[in-house]
């Protein structure tokens, strides 16, 4: 409906008001080339930065978005290099494809006693891979306080630990595990060595023998040190094990990484620019919600009692409804609709009257009361039944309940009654 306010709309979208938009890709742009050593725009946009902090002209103007990115991101510590890093390496490292095993015999969930778990990891080990040294890697984060990731050698017993920037996203400290692990690998010549890591998505990424260029500078990293591993003729192979189930490698590099992240050994590596993407997320959503809080006050007041915080996603997202669904529910849940009552509010109708006589026709009275519909809701009700709705119900109770079935017997009650509130409310209302 056009009298939708547009701050419910793009919350009900999932869009961010322009504004914010527009700061949110200059952010994500920006780190971008800050992450290229010499790209020529950082030192013009320096320039531009301190023109516009002494320059009498610029007082009066609003600071373009990417200046606001710039003073933003620039102090922020990211990994730069001239160029990709996958270009400074051999071509061949970027296809270097080493055995990755997801299949241990244990998933998550799957074995409830950690002793059992153990022992099943354990004699899949001397089964599989007899004689060699096995290598457990992990990482940890505590929410945007500390990063750590470590390697255990469990034949030796030897560890390492690493405190990492905490703009490190965790998969990016699984990595750094993982680089350090192939490189004490190499140091200390081991010669067939399994290295066990919890990170199903590095090791999914690791298995691929075709490499994306555009992927983190520490994939690059972990590609060529397993390249002159290679070369050296020794050998390292991968394995998934499912994290805090008790395998005992894993519970321990599992304390290592969280120790690390408090005191271990400063890691010389500094954070893709991918990682700093969340941060560019987590703004843009905080300063959605203060507007969203501020605004939903004054307009879009129903959408706010749904949706109070604002998401990335329309609420449809994923849910597999059609079109009619998707608009009846959308209509429904703004309070902007066809019915008399909202027809009358927008000066479109002399009044809120409905055809049974009742002189307030909204989403609640169709729904509960009107006395036209009565067949209709008699199957409606026995299809909540089916669905264990608890009462009393009313319209806001059945939409925040988001429950896909319930919505779609919603949208059929509003389609079976002859009376599709997004086209026609005639059967309802003689009195236009
Ligand atoms: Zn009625």
């Amino acid at each position: 409906m056009r009298s939708c306010p547009t701050n419910a709309l793009l919350v009900e979208a999932g869009i961010p008001p322009l504004h914010l938009r527009r700061i949110y890709l200059a952010k994500k742009f920006i780190i971008k080339k800050l992450s290229f050593s010499r790209h020529p725009l950082i030192p013009l946009l320096g320039q531009l930065n301190i023109k516009i902090q002494n320059s009498p002209y610029w007082r009066r103007k609003t600071i373009p978005p990417l200046i606001i990115a710039y003073r933003f991101f620039f102090e922020i510590p990211i990994h730069r290099s001239p160029s990709l890093l996958y270009f400074t390496f051999p071509l061949s490292a970027g296809f270097i494809s080493n055995a990755v095993n997801f299949d241990c015999g244990l998933e998550k969930g799957d074995v409830n006693s950690p002793v059992l778990s153990n022992l099943i990891f354990q004699n899949f080990l001397s089964l599989n891979y007899p004689n060699k040294d096995y290598i457990y890697t992990d990482a940890s984060k505590t929410g945007t306080q500390t990063v750590g990731a470590a390697f255990y050698h469990s034949n030796a017993q030897i560890s390492c630990k690493f405190k990492l920037n905490t703009k490190f996203s965790i998969f990016s400290a699984e990595c750094i595990a993982v680089l350090e692990a192939i490189k004490y690998v190499l140091q200390s010549h081991i010669a067939d060595a399994i290295i066990i890591s919890d990170s199903k998505s590095l090791l999914s990424t690791l298995s691929n023998p075709i490499s994306n260029p555009n992927n983190s500078y520490i994939i690059s990293l972990i590609k060529y040190e397993l390249y002159k591993i290679t070369n050296e003729n020794y050998s390292v192979s991968f394995i998934w094990c499912p994290s805090h189930i008790g395998v005992r490698g894993n519970e321990t590099v599992d304390l290592l990484a969280k120790e690390g992240a408090l005191n271990g050994e400063n890691s010389m590596y500094q954070p893709p620019y991918s990682d700093l993407y969340s941060e560019c997320r987590s703004q843009i959503l905080e300063e959605w919600q203060i507007e969203w809080d501020y605004s939903s006050k004054i307009k879009g007041s129903a959408i706010a009692a749904l949706q109070p915080v604002p998401i990335l996603r329309p609420w449809f997202d994923g849910l597999q409804l059609d079109r009619h669904t998707i608009v009846t529910i959308g209509r429904l849940r703004t309070g902007h609709n066809c019915l008399p009552r909202h027809l009358n509010k927008i000066k479109i109708k002399n009044n809120a009257h409905c055809a049974c006589g009742h002189d307030c026709c909204d989403e609640n009275h169709v729904l509960l009361e009107c006395p036209l519909l009565s067949h209709q809701r008699a199957i409606l009700y026995r299809n909540f039944k089916s669905q264990n709705v608890a009462l009393p119900i009313n319209m806001s109770y059945l939409l925040s309940l988001n429950n896909i079935n319930i919505l779609k017997y919603i949208a059929h009650f509003f389609k079976s009654s002859s009376f599709k509130c997004h086209t026609n409310f005639s059967l309802l209302s003689n009195n236009p």
